[in-house]
């Protein structure tokens, strides 16, 4: 462990000298002069007055060396598409695009909203934003209107774009009335939509700020936009993300920092070289696809594998068949689409050609150990969880093969990344734990290149959310409980607020609570996290009805759970949708009125709660007990 422990050690005593090396790995058309500026804890400045370009970076940078090889490779099992992308295209297509939203107004400064799916124009829209200095905040296509116009009132962009569709499972899933319900929603007046017309929908140009893009491309087919070089701590994107309150938080991410951070990180954790080829099955929606299907692997000179469809479409095989077409050589997923794999024909897999793949990456939630044997043993081949967060950008927790191939420990995600200094603390005190003991994962000032710079327009919220919650110390809470071994692994142990984890994705239990409570039938709710073999876990919602509702006949009670569910589709999108709505008279609260979501989780688990000394009514324990039999029993 010589190694490694030499390396984290230096980026965590002399971070100014660690990262001053790391930041050769990009180009700067203007050197940074002070590396680190720690004048207003806990924000950080890194790289002050380096001028950079993510988009630069990303693809011109290449030209002379790889214009001709892949920089990207697009595969739809939705609509049968599949196109390669030279750097030299990928470079001309990021050029249109920029040319277009230039045309629309959009200037250094400007946010832009992107609302697409799986498509290429969205990895050339976020690089046209780079290019132009404009900041993207691209929005999960699943989200829906309400969703979408919560954003939309938050980051006040200056041109949205969008599609006509997405498609999913075989299902066309139109975008346009979604983003004209969130529209006319939002307080804010977005002047301008740019529509990415697949033809799978009809197009709705009727809507007089809606403008084709595909005409305006023509007009812009040769031109060439120079890069806007952006002083390093120049916001990049907001990508935002759930926590304890309904209102989502914009996690702001920085220039150069951000692409320093993830240049390091495909050397020392993804071992990824130039010429290699990465398929990360994620969706530009996230945090891993902002990072590591669109930024790093360009950064790096890799070629990206971007994929719209399901792991199981046409069927279980066809990601296989994807390593061996394109001899994929790093893949990066999440477990449950690995749960969602272990159920299929084993001969599937065996089919392929794997050789190519060095590496499987998982990340996103926590890796059971039966889905990790299966796989370590299916693939023979190294398989490494790693651990982050949107706000982080890029893993605090993995196996950094690239500097030392420390063994893997089951169960565990890894030793802290270099620059993350991490300490579990106790959560009462404060103080660091000792070795095996549980408590909360934080990180000490300064957080470390490509992390969150703050949240969207709210300084104070950064503060006050992230770290003021850990008692006497001034630290960046991670909101996961962990423990930490001997030989300095840590183990993830789930969240310590309100926030659960559906199939990789966190939501949080407020927002569809706050979904459900706008149903006029409904008087209380209470939303847990409940495990689940194949999404490590989905929402339960626990639902007090109004008055005469209460009263209803059972089938008057399973419409209205169906509707209640259907409710959130329409707030939140479907991945937020209660697997079950329970209806209950009363909710278990403490007696200052605090619902006790722990003991409902436990119940639904089947556990029972333990001790609950601050309880106001234990009988509302047994009505949940009651209730959950029931919907078992029919
Ligand atoms: P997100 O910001 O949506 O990527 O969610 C981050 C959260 O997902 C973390 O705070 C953890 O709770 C969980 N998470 C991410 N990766 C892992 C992992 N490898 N093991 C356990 N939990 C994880």
């Amino acid at each position: 462990m010589t190694r490694y422990r030499d390396f984290h050690r230096r980026s965590i005593d002399n971070p100014e000298a660690f990262w001053r090396e790391e930041a050769r790995r990009i180009h700067w058309h203007t050197p940074f002069g002070t590396v680190l500026d720690r004048s207003k804890p806990p924000f950080a400045r890194w790289f002050v007055g380096g001028r950079t370009n993510l988009c630069h970076n990303a693809v011109d940078r290449h030209l002379a060396e790889r214009a001709q090889q892949n920089a990207l490779v697009y595969v739809s099992t939705e609509t049968g598409i599949e196109r390669h992308y030279t750097y030299a295209e990928l470079y001309g297509e990021i050029n249109r695009m920029a040319a277009v939203m230039r045309s629309l107004g959009v200037k250094r400064g400007d946010v832009v909203l992107i609302y697409l799916p799986m498509i290429p124009e969205a990895l050339f829209a976020m690089l046209a934003c780079a290019r132009l200095g404009a900041i993207h905040s691209v929005v999960f296509g699943g989200f829906a209107a309400p969703n979408l116009a919560a954003r939309i009132d938050d980051a006040k962009p200056a041109l949205i774009v969008t599609a006509d569709a997405g498609a999913r499972a075989g299902k066309v899933v139109d975008y346009t009335p979604l983003v004209d319900e969130a529209l006319s929603r939002a307080k804010h007046k977005t002047p301008h939509v740019l529509l990415i017309d697949r033809q799978l929908a009809p197009a709705r140009l009727t809507a007089p700020y809606l403008v084709a893009y595909e005409p305006l491309r023509e007009q812009f087919f040769d031109v060439h936009i120079p890069c806007e070089w952006l002083e390093s701590n120049e916001p990049s994107y907001v990508l935002y993300t759930s926590g304890t309150t309904g209102k989502p938080k914009g996690v702001q991410r920085d220039v150069g920092g951000y692409a320093v951070a993830l240049a390091a990180s495909m050397e020392y954790i993804f071992e990824g070289k130039p010429g290699d080829t990465m398929f990360t099955a994620s969706d530009v929606g996230w945090v891993v696809g902002h990072s590591y299907i669109v930024y790093a692997p360009l950064i790096a000179g890799l070629t990206t594998v971007m994929y719209e469809g399901t792991p199981i479409r046409p069927d279980g095989g066809i990601w296989w068949r994807l390593v061996e077409q394109h001899k994929i050589n790093l893949m990066f997923t999440a477990p449950t689409a690995l749960r969602v794999l272990k159920k299929q024909d084993p001969a599937l897999m065996k089919a392929a050609d794997l050789s190519s793949l060095r590496t499987l990456f998982l990340a996103g939630e926590p890796l059971d150990q039966p889905t990790a044997e299966w796989i370590t043993n299916a693939l023979n081949k190294p398989v490494i969880d790693n651990y982050w967060q949107t706000e982080t950008g890029w893993p605090m927790l993995a196996i950094p093969r690239g500097i030392e191939a420390l063994p893997t420990k089951l169960g565990s995600p890894g030793v802290p990344s270099v620059g993350y200094s991490l300490t579990v603390r106790d959560e009462l005190t404060g103080e660091p734990c000792a070795a095996g003991e549980k408590g909360v994962l934080t990180l000490d000032y300064p957080l470390p290149p490509g992390c969150m710079s703050t949240v969207w327009g709210d300084d104070k919220r950064f503060v006050s959310t992230y770290w003021s919650s850990v008692p006497n110390q001034q630290v960046y809470s991670t909101f996961d409980w962990g423990v930490q071994d001997e030989d300095g692994y840590v183990t993830i142990l789930g969240r310590t607020d309100d926030v659960i984890n559906v199939a990789g994705h966190r939501l949080g239990t407020r927002e569809i609570e706050e979904a459900l409570s706008s149903h006029a039938a409904v008087a209380e709710v209470a939303v847990v996290g409940v495990t689940d073999p194949v999404k490590g876990q989905v929402a339960m919602a626990f639902v007090v009805l109004r008055g005469a509702q209460a009263d209803g006949d059972p089938s008057e009670r399973a419409r209205l759970a169906t509707e209640l569910a259907t409710t959130v589709d329409r707030h939140l999108g479907s991945i937020a949708r209660p697997a079950r709505v329970v209806m209950v008279s009363m909710l278990p609260k403490t007696r200052s009125g605090k619902l006790l979501r722990r003991a409902i989780a436990a119940l639904a688990e089947g556990r029972e709660p333990g001790d609950l000394p601050t309880i106001e009514d234990p009988a509302a324990l047994q009505q949940v007990r009651e209730a959950l039999g029931d919907g078992a029993k029919k």
